[in-house]
């Protein structure tokens, strides 16, 4: 351990300003002294004028650490209770992770009517954390951001709308992943990795730093949901672009078009609108009762108060996710997103070799999009944060 002086009179010290303590580190060598030290109150106090300034970047970088990593655990949260991913096996080795899918049916008799919504996660206890968590969010940065778009203006930017003075969204492929990800579906098969397709968001904070926001990044071998921009950048990324407007991934641009031309991508949004529907009206309410609309009033306080409030908090969500999710398997919830489904199915411009849209009549697809684009539109209402 590195010998700790006071930052006022340069003796041996011991004690941290612990205002600033547990703020991340933000591009090394940058001049920020993150570890302030002190030998005594009275020389924290006889320095506080030349420590201010950076104390107070710091403690920025702190909340938008702790705003992120809720938001990190909301999603995650959501994706154990409800994903469309079993697996019976994840293990990492050399630089592979393994997924092994969980079988449904009988490779002689494939279950097919098993319902592809959602499920409860399921992973053998003694998964290497890391590869549980990468396996419960592979492939899912498109529903975190989708989850996080909805809930953008409600979490979001109440958690860190403040902090920050600009929020874009990207669109990334990751060329260096720290493992790749191969899938066995059944005895003798390992399909090929697939490339990292990545949604995240760049966060502006009022420092002046820049970070990458990325709450999927385990799926790549990348836990931790903040970093900085230009170290992400350098390491992670060939190939970054950067969508137009903040919450556009799925609606209104190019990127969205394409991707709403596939009957699995509508049924897709049909069903994720339904459970976001149901979370946020139903059960968004009593969180919001609850944390007084402000979710960053969970990001004050000491290192312990946080804590207690944050598991608190995430407790909360877990148990209203579950309820969401009961609701959303009772008869009268399934019927109404039978028929949302139904509607917007039928209204789906065709591919003809999608055999599946044919199944359904499709003259209404134009008349759902209104009520998707309603919903989105009383989402994004929610006033952005003021720019600086
Ligand atoms: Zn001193
Ligand atoms: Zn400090």
């Amino acid at each position: 351990m590195a010998s700790k002086l006071c930052a006022n009179c340069r003796k041996a010290a011991s004690t941290r300003c612990s205002a600033c303590l547990g703020a991340p580190r933000y591009n090394e060598g940058a001049g920020v002294d993150i570890d302030t030290f002190y030998c005594s109150s009275s020389c924290q106090k006889a320095h506080w004028n030349q420590h201010k300034q950076i104390c107070k970047s710091l403690r920025s970088r702190k909340q938008l650490a702790r705003a992120t990593s809720i938001l990190k655990d909301i999603v995650y949260c959501i994706f154990r209770h409800a994903t469309r991913f079993r697996y019976a096996s994840a293990h990492i080795s050399d630089s592979v992770l393994h997924l092994r899918k969980e079988p449904r049916g009988t490779p002689e008799q494939p279950n097919t009517d098993d319902k592809d919504t959602f499920q409860l996660f399921s992973m053998p206890s003694d998964t290497d954390p890391l590869a549980a968590e990468a396996a419960l969010v592979n492939q899912r940065s498109m529903e975190a951001i989708f989850y996080l778009f909805l809930w953008a203006r409600e979490l979001l930017l109440p958690a860190v709308g403040e902090l920050c003075v600009e929020i874009e969204e990207y669109w990334v492929s990751i060329q260096k992943p720290k493992f790749v990800v191969k899938y066995t579906l059944g005895p003798g098969h390992v399909a090929e990795p697939d490339i990292c397709r990545h949604w995240l968001y760049k966060l502006k904070l009022n420092n002046g730093e820049v970070w990458a926001f990325d709450p999927t990044g385990a799926e790549y071998g990348d836990p931790e949901p903040l970093c900085p921009w230009q170290e992400f950048e350098s390491r992670t990324s060939a190939e970054i672009v950067h969508m137009e407007t903040f919450g556009s991934a799925f609606f209104g641009n190019e990127q969205g078009q394409e991707e709403s031309s596939s009957y699995s991508f509508v049924y897709f949004h049909v069903e994720q609108q339904n459970f976001q529907r149901l979370l946020t009206d139903k059960f968004m309410k009593e969180i919001r009762t609850e944390y007084g609309g402000k979710i960053n009033n969970l990001l004050k306080g000491s290192d312990e108060a946080f804590e207690e409030s944050k598991m608190k908090f995430l407790n909360d969500w877990d148990h209203n996710v579950q309820r969401a999710i009961g609701n959303f398997y009772s008869e009268r919830e399934q019927a109404q997103m039978d028929e949302r489904t139904r509607m917007c199915v039928a209204r789906y411009v065709p591919d003809p070799d999608d055999e599946l849209a044919e199944a359904y009549g499709r003259e209404d697809y134009a008349a759902a999009m209104p009520n998707w684009m309603a919903a989105v539109d009383r989402v994004m209402s929610i006033p952005l944060p003021p720019q600086s």
